[in-house]
């Protein structure tokens, strides 16, 4: 059997959190049994559409390495063939037309509502006469098609749930095709996932409530059912489903932020789904090798941005210096001016501590220009301003006694210190914290070595000198 799954996102704005784990599991199944993975555009509630998001979408998915080998098929360029397949449901007494107006839907919603019964449509058209029908569709009156829900229970299995079964008293007979001739998610769907061939429904939770209608539809057309997984919420840090309200959920404000694709792909796997116990750090490669439908979590997972942004830091460590490099240079200022060569060499020291790329610009600016700071810090806490100004003077002779060639790699400029500091029986923290200090402006930077490395000769002595001169002041 060819496996075939499908990502059937709406054009409804963006691609959530939540929306790219389903695409990575669904990308993950076919690839791991050398399937195919569909992509379709689920447009046909009209309402929601928003300008500009289906092209978004499939620009955000490319640069998630996420390809697709069918598709992107459109379900608004579809309906004929939805249409013709509500008619066959009509024909075959599995689906009726409905005539009834807004105004009548929403009074029968209230007084279910008022004596707390569940709202559900009272199958008020059930009864029409085919003769009556046919007026009313002659005279043009507006109308839906609804889904006829037989009586009795439905089951069904779920990969990730186990089996699940329903009282179908608990099910609305369900809209199949709107009044303005666009079919609702649940038709489109069943109609799509089956012609289309899909073998596994890999989705979120929320849709496991409709999987009951979507049933009743397989079986009035007499189609076999797919695999249905549902998959766990992703969840707030408190809870609650992953919501724009507690921070960003666009996978495009992440990519904007400088966070790396391969490091997004590798977090958002994780939730829901741990492929071993001795790591976190996986390669899309691996991640498929090592998917395993029947391993996914039951419960939610809680997204969690300070371990996406550890993660991304150690993607940015393993990360080719040129590539880093180039990567960096989008989220640089235009009045942050730099070399490639003085680019290299700060990211070569900040990486250390870089999370996410939207840091670079905060990160390469004291590189460029020292800030006004305030001389009281260069004194280290165990010191006194009399002997940091002394310690900076002698670093001053030292440095400008240094050949080209000690500012060649930072650890020669650090054993040359060193020793300078051991044959003068000096302390490290005397010396070494009013030169970070002096070289970086502030009170957490890089090493001295490190910030001198950087700088150069030149640029290391101007800033000795502008400490020695906030100091005098
Ligand atoms: N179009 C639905 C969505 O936007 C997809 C539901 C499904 O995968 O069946 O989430």
């Amino acid at each position: 059997m060819n496996i075939k799954t499908r990502l059937a996102p709406s054009p409804t704005g963006y691609l959530h959190i939540g929306s790219l784990r389903t695409a990575l599991y669904n990308y993950f199944f076919a690839k791991k049994n050398h399937g195919t993975f569909l992509l379709r555009i689920e447009d046909t509630d009209r309402t929601r559409y928003v300008e500009g998001s289906v092209e978004a979408l499939l620009k955000t998915l490319k640069q998630m390495h996420l390809s697709w080998d069918e598709g992107p098929y459109v379900q608004s360029e579809r309906l004929p063939i939805y249409q013709e397949h509500a008619q066959m449901l009509l024909e075959k007494g599995s689906a009726y037309y409905c005539f009834c107006t807004p105004e009548r839907l929403k009074e029968l919603r209230e007084r279910q509502q008022q004596v707390k019964q569940s709202t559900k449509y009272d199958r008020h058209c059930l009864s029409l006469s085919t003769d009556e029908i046919q007026k009313r569709l002659a005279a043009g009156e507006s109308h839906v098609i609804r889904l006829k829900i037989p009586d009795g229970i439905t089951t069904f299995e779920d990969a990730i749930r186990g089996s699940i079964t329903i009282n179908n008293e608990e099910i609305d007979d369900q809209v199949l095709m709107k009044s303005d001739g666009f079919p609702t998610y649940h038709l489109a769907v069943v109609v799509d996932d089956h012609l289309m061939g899909i073998t596994h429904i890999i989705r979120a939770e929320e849709w496991i409530s409709s999987v009951p209608k979507h049933v009743h539809l397989y079986q009035s057309f007499g189609w076999d059912l797919p695999v249905f997984a549902h998959l766990p919420l992703v969840l707030n840090p408190d809870k609650s489903k992953l919501s724009k309200r507690q921070g960003d959920v666009a996978v495009e404000d992440y990519l904007a932020k400088g966070y790396l694709p391969e490091a997004l792909i590798n977090y958002v796997a994780l939730l829901g789904f741990n492929p071993t116990a001795d790591r976190e750090i996986y390669k899309m490669d691996e991640l498929i090798e090592l998917f395993d439908l029947s391993k996914v979590n039951k419960s939610g997972a809680v997204f969690d941005v300070q371990k996406l942004r550890w993660m991304n830091g150690q993607y940015l460590r393993a990360m080719d210096l040129d590539a880093l490099v180039s990567a960096s240079k989008n989220f640089l200022t235009n009045d942050e001016v730099v070399t490639d060569e003085m680019l290299k060499k700060i990211l070569t020291v900040e990486v250390e501590r870089l999370e996410v790329l939207s840091e670079v610009s905060d990160r390469v600016r004291p590189y460029l220009s020292i800030s006004d700071y305030d001389a009281s810090i260069l004194v280290w806490k165990k010191s006194t301003r009399e002997d940091a100004q002394a310690q900076l003077q002698g670093l001053s002779g030292l440095v400008g006694s240094f050949s080209p060639s000690v500012f060649e790699n930072v650890s020669l400029i650090e054993h040359a210190i060193k020793q300078y500091i051991e044959s003068k029986s000096l302390q490290n923290g005397n010396v070494l914290w009013p030169l970070r200090v002096a070289l970086s402006g502030s009170e957490q930077s890089a090493s001295p070595f490190q910030l001198a490395w950087v700088l150069g000769k030149d640029e290391t002595l101007s800033r000795l000198t502008i400490a020695l001169n906030k100091l005098s002041a």
